[in-house]
């Protein structure tokens, strides 16, 4: 990949911008990182032992290595006082450094709790008080999802889903992750239902990895599920009738180039079929995905996006204001931020 990509403002880098899919537990500034690692037992002493414990910069090779990376960040978000901070620093970061005025943030509170003493309570009252420094202080609307882990039962999920419904409304969604293949959806389907009834927003990551049920796992997501965005969704491309169907019913798709480059779930960033989705006309947003562990933004997945996958400057400002519409935000909230008209 060109080094250009990294350096200089460009007009890419001016447009404003909505993210849809980011996780809050996977975003943290390096220096907060380097500054938090040795309270638990993690000493840094290069910038290379750094890029091994915690970034992924390279396609992976194994899953155990990657998941190590993931837990070595997670061991950090310790304290609601660590929440706060870093809930803040992601907000402050996307609305100064990215453009992105409308930041939908998704966690999952049975993540974050692993081997620290917070309730979801705790934990969700930390964010928000993060998030809501940082709206005090810039224009952006900031919105977060609770997401629901796809590997553990769906009787553990219960208590997720009741806290989801107890805060309803400071949730602006519920979302399905992990690994699909070996882990069906469909059982999570009647606490999905129940959570959009209540008016939550539904986003299933669906057709990640290159499986050949992948399309078939995303129309699962839509009517079983309820989805009314796919996070990734990249595979769809392999069956024309399903990207048919995803783009007759205007469901937006929430594609990371980088992350589907890093976890093979395309073969090389150029291979990436994000433009040829959006010639077909469906709903495309572009995302970063977790962009402190795969050293990304928002501004750099644009420029994937022009420079690399070839799509215009007007293009790229359609997927943006596709994001700002499609946003489980109020749009009361996002209207007071968003540059232009928005259609729903
Ligand atoms: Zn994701």
């Amino acid at each position: 990949m060109s080094k250009t990509l990294l350096w200089g403002m460009s007009t890419v880098d001016k447009i404003v911008k909505a993210e849809l899919h980011r996780h809050l537990e996977l975003c943290l500034r390096p220096d907060t990182i380097w500054e938090l690692a040795p309270q638990f037992g993690i000493q840094l002493k290069s910038q290379r032992e750094f890029q091994d414990r915690f970034m992924i910069l390279e396609p992976m090779k194994d899953l155990g290595t990657v998941l190590n990376k993931f837990l070595d960040t997670q061991k950090l978000l310790a304290t609601p006082e660590i929440l706060e901070r870093i809930s803040f620093e992601v907000c402050e970061d996307a609305y100064k450094n990215e453009g992105i005025r409308i930041l939908e943030l998704r966690y999952a509170p049975t993540f974050i709790e692993m081997g620290h003493k917070m309730t979801y309570e705790q934990i969700h009252s930390a964010i928000l008080r993060g998030i809501e420094k940082a709206e005090a202080m810039y224009p952006i609307a900031v919105g977060l999802i609770c997401i629901i882990q796809r590997i553990l039962p769906v009787k553990d999920s219960v208590k997720v889903f009741d806290f989801v419904m107890a805060n309803k409304d400071t949730f602006v969604g519920v979302d399905l992750a992990d690994n699909e293949e070996g882990f069906d959806s469909k059982p999570f389907a009647p606490y999905f239902l129940a959570a959009k009834k209540a008016g939550l927003g539904i986003t299933i990551h669906s057709g990640e990895a290159p499986h050949p049920k992948a399309p078939k796992w995303v129309m699962d997501a839509v009517e079983v599920l309820g989805a009314q965005r796919i996070g990734h969704g990249v595979q769809i491309y392999r069956d024309e009738n399903v990207m048919q169907i995803i783009r007759d019913r205007g469901i937006p798709l929430e594609l990371c180039p980088t992350s589907n480059m890093l976890t093979n779930a395309v073969p090389d960033l150029k291979d990436h079929p994000l433009k040829k989705l959006f010639d077909y006309g469906v709903a495309v947003t572009i995302n970063t995905d977790d962009p402190g562990i795969f050293n990304t933004n928002l501004n750099r997945e644009y420029r994937i996006c022009r420079e690399i996958l070839g799509l215009s400057i007007e293009d790229l400002e359609k997927c943006a204001q596709t994001a700002a519409e499609h946003s489980f935000i109020p749009l009361a909230k996002r209207k007071k931020v968003w540059p232009k008209p928005l259609a729903r």
